[in-house]
């Protein structure tokens, strides 16, 4: 017999981690209820689909997939620094956000050290902290949004690290340019600021903060993007951190040197330059929103203002009920028990149609 344990010689942080919970794949449901004709609309994926120029792009690329990828993205860099003014070795590409989220908290922070964030935050910042075996302090919500001032006040000499998702997933909550600003200008330089802006693309021109741009001002700043939401490549994995050139470089040496793969790294350059498809799934989302939106007004459902692809919305204490309801309506949405909002569920945006099923299966079980 063997005294093998697996569990004890785990580090301390990931014995007892929760795996996270993705969204319920399509074929996973097809497999398990035999329903045809699923919506899924559970993961803020973009419901557009590739575009035919990116189509076109990875077609171009398989002839040379027995090569290794360029190690430092040369070319998805030099793009990204051009288009957002900013210089490629303030870049640090990663394998989704989701990356370098991670690779930030393995280069800076250790078992000694806290790190902040928000109750109904996204749920990796928990997940890479407890990772590395350090502490996460999750400071309650306020209006389901981060409390910045509560944020600041849970500083203490240990807190290498605060975590900001802007808009929030999964509740959608946004902060303010002057909030934001008013925040980094209180913030100790010893404590890494991770200014997550996933959906920063939906949000309108005018409301948008100047996040870049105060990485002059702020070294201790640094500021994710991916190209998993409005440019619509979840499934090829391809994010980015943008932050002082120091943070970048100590960043770039811990990452996997081939953390980006040859299809993603051509895709995002061709759906960076792609503004007409960027427009489209701003548009698209907008009027979606718009049609959610006025389904729970119709209905008298509470749900939180959303400024990104989803919406999340109060349903009551039969949340969980409902969500199984709607798998067996074909209709995959996400609930969110697990972000301590149990009375929630959290609908992404689809195409019209898929809004629609989604309004049809919850009237027949509203
Ligand atoms: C979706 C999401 C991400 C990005 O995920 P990747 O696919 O790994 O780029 C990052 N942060 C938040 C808050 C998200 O919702």
């Amino acid at each position: 017999m063997t005294t093998f344990n697996a569990k004890q010689l785990a580090n301390r942080g990931v014995r007892n981690l929760q795996p996270y919970q993705a969204g319920k794949p399509i074929e996973e449901l097809e497999r398990e209820l035999g329903v045809s004709d699923i919506v899924k609309l559970a993961s803020n994926e973009n419901p557009l689909g590739i575009s035919s120029k990116v189509r076109s792009a990875l077609q171009d690329t398989l002839s040379g997939l027995a090569r290794y990828p360029d190690a430092n993205g040369f070319y998805l860099k030099s793009k990204l620094a051009k288009k957002f003014g900013i210089a490629t070795n303030q870049i640090t590409l990663g394998n989704g956000s989701n990356d370098v989220l991670e690779l930030v908290a393995r280069t800076f922070v250790n078992e000694q050290h806290e790190v902040i964030f928000s109750q109904h935050a996204f749920v990796v910042y928990p997940l890479v902290t407890q990772a590395i075996g350090a502490t996460g302090v999750a400071v309650p919500a306020k209006d389901y949004g981060h409390d910045l001032d509560a944020m600041l006040a849970a500083i203490t000499e240990n807190t290498r690290m605060i975590f900001i998702a802007n808009p929030n997933n999964p509740t959608g909550t946004f902060l303010t340019t002057e909030a934001l600003a008013a925040f980094l200008a209180k913030v100790p330089e010893q404590v890494l600021v991770i200014l997550d802006e996933a959906y920063y693309e939906y949000v309108p021109e005018q409301e948008r903060a100047p996040s870049l741009a105060w990485l002059n001002d702020y070294p201790n700043l640094l500021v994710s993007r991916t190209f998993s939401k409005a440019y619509g490549l979840a499934g090829l994995r391809a994010g980015y951190m943008v932050s002082h050139p120091d943070v970048a470089d100590l960043m770039n040496r811990a990452r996997q040197p081939f953390n980006m793969n040859s299809l993603s790294l051509r895709a995002a350059e061709v759906a960076l330059d792609d503004e007409d498809y960027l427009q489209q799934s701003v548009a698209v989302n907008a009027a979606g929103m718009e049609q959610l939106v006025a389904f729970c007004e119709k209905h008298g459902l509470n749900y939180i203002p959303s400024y990104g692809n989803f919406l999340t919305i109060e349903v009551g204490e039969r949340a969980g009920e409902l969500y199984q309801q709607l798998l067996h309506e074909g209709v995959i949405v996400r609930p969110v028990a697990g972000y301590e909002l149990p009375h929630h569920l959290r609908v992404s945006i689809g195409l019209p149609e898929e809004n629609d099923a989604f309004i049809r299966a919850m009237e027949k079980l509203l």
